[in-house]
C-alpha cells in the first residue's frame, strides 16, 4: 500500500511540473478571435473556394476536428488507467461505494433541479407563443432516433460481456465498471499485483504528461473550431429563435451561477466564484468542442493542480460524470419541452411537469457526452408526454451554439459535485491548493 501511495505521489508531481500559465488567457483570445473573424467572414465575406473551401472547410475544419480527436484519444486509456489506480488506492469498498452513492445521489438531484429551473423559466418567458409550428417543414425532426431502449436493458448494458470490446468502442460506463473492479482486486491483493499496478500507474503519468502537450495546442483548436461554426452560423439565423436561445441561455446561467454555486458554497464553505474562475478554462474548451468526453482529461488535471481534488476520486467521478450527468443538457430539453407545448398550443399540467423532470432525467444519463446527442434524446422526453417530434426539427437548426453552452454547463456540474464531495472525504481535498493562486 506504501508504494501505491507513493507511485500515486509521483503521478501527481509530475502533473504539477507542467506550468501552464498563460494557457487560459490563450484560449479565451482563442475563443474571443474565433468568435469575431467567423462572424466577419459570415457576414461580410461572399462564397468563394478560398472561404469555403481552403479556409472553412481546410484549414478550420482539420485543424479543429485534428485538437478533438488528439483530446478523444487521450480518453479511454487515461480514463481506464486513472480508476483502477483511484479505486486501487481507496482501498476499500465501503468508501469506494460510499463515494459512488454521494456522487450518483448529487447528480441525480442536481439534474432534477436543472430541468426544474427550465421549466420555471420556460412557462414565465414563454419562448415558443409566437411561433405557429403548423407552418414549418419539419423533414429532418424525423432523423430523430425512436427506438429507446428499456431501462432493464440499459441497466444491463453497463455489464460489459467483453471489456476489450468496450475499451475499443469507448463504453464509457463499461469501462468505468470494470476498471473499478480490476482497482478493488488490485487493493485486495496488495503486494501480488504489484507489478501490474505499477503498470497502470506508470502508464496512467504518460497519460497525464500527454494530456499537457496536447492542451498547448488548445488555443489553435478552439480558435478554428469557434471560428468555423460562426463563420457558417453566424448570428442572423437565430432571429425568431432569439427568445427560446435566450431562456436557454438564462437557465443555464441560473443553474451555474444560482443553483450550483450556493449548493457548493453550502456544502464546502468555499467561495464559488473562485471555483469558477479557476475551471474556466475547461469551460472555455468545453464549450469550443461541445464534447464532454473531450473534457475529462483536463477537467482531472484542472481539478488535482488549481482545486485540490484528489486524482483518487476525481478519476472516477468525472468520468462518470461526463457520462451520465447532464444538467445544461437537461435544461435545453426542459425549455424545449415548453417551447413545443406552446408553440403548438397544448397546456401541460403537473402530471406532465413531473413526467418531465422523471424522463429528462433519465435522458441524461443517457446523453453521451459528445456533440448533439441531447437532441436525440429529447425526442424521448417528448414522447413521454406525447408532444409532436416535429419541434425537434426547427430546434436542431440553431442547437450547435446551444450545444456549446450546455457542455460547458455540464462539465461544470461535474466538478462542482466532485469538489463537494471530496470535501466530504478525507485525504481527497487540499483546501491550500483551492485558496492558493
Ligand atoms: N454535447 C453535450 C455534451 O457533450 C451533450 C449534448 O447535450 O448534446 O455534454
Amino acid at each position: 500500500m506504501i508504494n501505491r501511495k507513493r507511485s500515486n505521489e509521483q503521478g501527481r508531481n509530475a502533473g504539477k511540473k507542467r506550468e501552464k500559465t498563460g494557457l487560459t488567457t490563450k484560449i479565451f483570445i482563442a475563443l474571443i478571435g474565433g468568435m469575431i473573424l467567423g462572424s466577419i467572414l459570415h457576414s461580410f465575406v461572399p462564397s468563394s473556394y478560398w472561404k469555403d473551401t481552403v479556409l472553412t472547410g481546410g484549414i478550420f475544419y482539420v485543424v479543429g476536428q485534428g485538437f478533438i480527436r488528439l483530446m478523444q484519444m487521450l480518453v479511454v486509456p487515461l480514463v481506464f488507467c486513472s480508476i483502477v489506480c483511484g479505486s486501487a488506492a481507496i482501498g476499500d469498498t465501503k468508501t469506494l461505494g460510499k463515494v459512488g452513492v454521494k456522487i450518483l445521489a448529487f447528480y441525480l438531484v442536481t439534474t432534477a433541479m436543472a430541468i426544474s429551473v427550465a421549466l420555471t423559466l420556460g412557462t414565465i418567458v414563454k419562448p415558443g407563443l409566437q411561433l405557429d409550428l403548423s407552418k414549418v417543414t419539419t423533414a429532418a425532426s424525423n432523423t430523430s432516433v425512436q427506438q429507446s431502449t428499456s431501462m432493464t436493458d440499459t441497466l444491463l448494458n453497463i455489464i460489459p460481456t467483453n471489456p476489450i470490446q468496450a475499451l475499443a468502442n469507448g463504453e464509457m460506463l463499461q469501462i468505468i465498471l470494470f476498471a473499478v473492479i480490476v482497482g478493488i482486486i488490485l487493493a485486495k491483493l496488495g503486494e501480488k499485483t504489484e507489478v501490474v499496478f505499477n503498470f497502470f500507474s506508470g502508464f496512467n503519468d504518460i497519460m497525464m504528461e500527454m494530456t499537457g502537450m496536447v492542451m498547448h495546442l488548445a488555443p489553435y483548436g478552439v480558435f478554428c473550431l469557434v471560428a468555423k461554426t460562426f463563420s457558417e452560423l453566424g448570428f442572423s439565423a437565430f432571429g425568431s429563435m432569439a427568445k427560446y436561445m435566450l431562456c436557454v441561455a438564462g437557465a443555464l446561467a441560473i443553474h451555474c451561477f444560482g443553483v450550483y454555486s450556493g449548493l457548493f458554497a453550502a456544502f464546502t464553505r468555499l467561495n464559488p466564484f473562485r471555483f469558477i474562475r479557476k475551471y474556466l478554462p475547461v469551460m472555455g474548451f468545453a464549450f469550443s468542442t461541445a464534447t464532454s468526453n473531450a473534457t475529462i482529461p483536463l477537467a482531472i488535471e484542472t481539478l488535482e493542480e488549481k482545486i485540490g481534488v484528489s486524482r483518487k476520486i476525481s478519476s472516477f467521478t468525472i468520468p462518470l460524470g461526463a457520462t451520465i450527468n447532464m444538467d445544461g443538457t437537461a435544461i435545453m430539453q426542459g425549455v424545449a419541452v415548453c417551447f413545443a407545448a406552446q408553440a403548438y398550443g397544448i397546456s401541460l399540467g403537473p402530471a406532465e411537469y413531473l413526467t418531465v423532470i422523471a424522463t429528462a432525467t433519465l435522458a441524461s444519463i443517457g446523453t453521451a457526452g459528445v456533440p448533439g446527442v441531447g437532441l436525440i434524446t429529447l425526442s424521448m422526453v417528448f414522447n413521454s408526454i406525447g408532444l409532436p417530434v416535429e419541434a425537434i426539427g426547427i430546434i436542431m437548426g440553431i442547437d450547435r451554439i446551444l450545444d456549446m453552452a450546455r457542455t460547458a454547463v455540464n462539465i461544470t456540474g461535474d466538478a462542482m459535485c466532485t469538489t463537494i464531495v471530496a470535501s466530504m472525504e478525507t485525504d481527497s481535498f487540499q483546501k491550500d491548493v483551492f485558496v492558493g493562486k
